[in-house]
């Protein structure tokens, strides 16, 4: 991610911009990959499960799903502390998006499968899905993992927050697709 402040000057409508022309730049994309606890974080083993199920965006624990409650309060933990690297560190991790532009489309991890209900289909999860949110001066960028840069790329849109360049990304991406 370029930190070039001239670049986003010179984008005031930023929020939703997307190169059109970039998109016939995609033969030659390198996806970085998603890094898990084993390569980021030391702790015991229910910490970094929880730390694994932000990065591959399995959805959070419930606390209802345990028999025991502080293996589920070691993975929330874990979980958690995912999340924040996510925010202040801009590790990647996957987050789960809309397959469709449909209002009601809602996709899920069940029997390990992403499903969604309002598509009906199985396995709806997309590489594009696998993402960063780096800080850019007071902006947020969101990014898929092959981005590349401003001006090549098309797979990214900013925000003021972390969640809103994270919608803002979908927008662009389900518009692309
Ligand atoms: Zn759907």
């Amino acid at each position: 991610m370029p930190h070039n402040a001239q670049l986003i000057k010179h984008k005031p409508n930023y929020k939703l911009i997307y190169n059109k022309s970039a998109m016939y730049c995609t033969n030659f994309k390198i996806m970085e990959k998603l890094k898990t606890a084993q390569e980021l974080i030391k702790a015991n083993p229910n910490v970094m499960s929880g730390f694994n199920q932000f990065i591959h965006g399995s959805g959070e624990p419930k606390r209802g799903d345990y028999g025991d409650k502080s293996q589920w309060y070691a993975e929330q933990q874990g979980y958690d502390y995912a999340k924040k690297m996510a925010k202040e560190n801009g590790i990647a991790f996957t987050h789960i998006f809309k397959c469709g532009k449909s209002e009601s489309c809602f996709p899920f991890m069940y029997g390990g499968f992403m499903v969604c209900n309002a598509c009906g289909n199985k396995s709806v999860d997309k590489d594009w899905w696998k993402i960063k949110v780096e800080k850019d001066g007071n902006a947020f960028c969101c990014h898929g993992l092959d981005f590349k840069d401003l001006q090549s790329s098309n797979n990214y849109a900013f925000g003021d927050t972390f969640e809103e360049a994270i919608s803002n990304y979908e927008s662009v991406m389900l518009a692309l697709s």
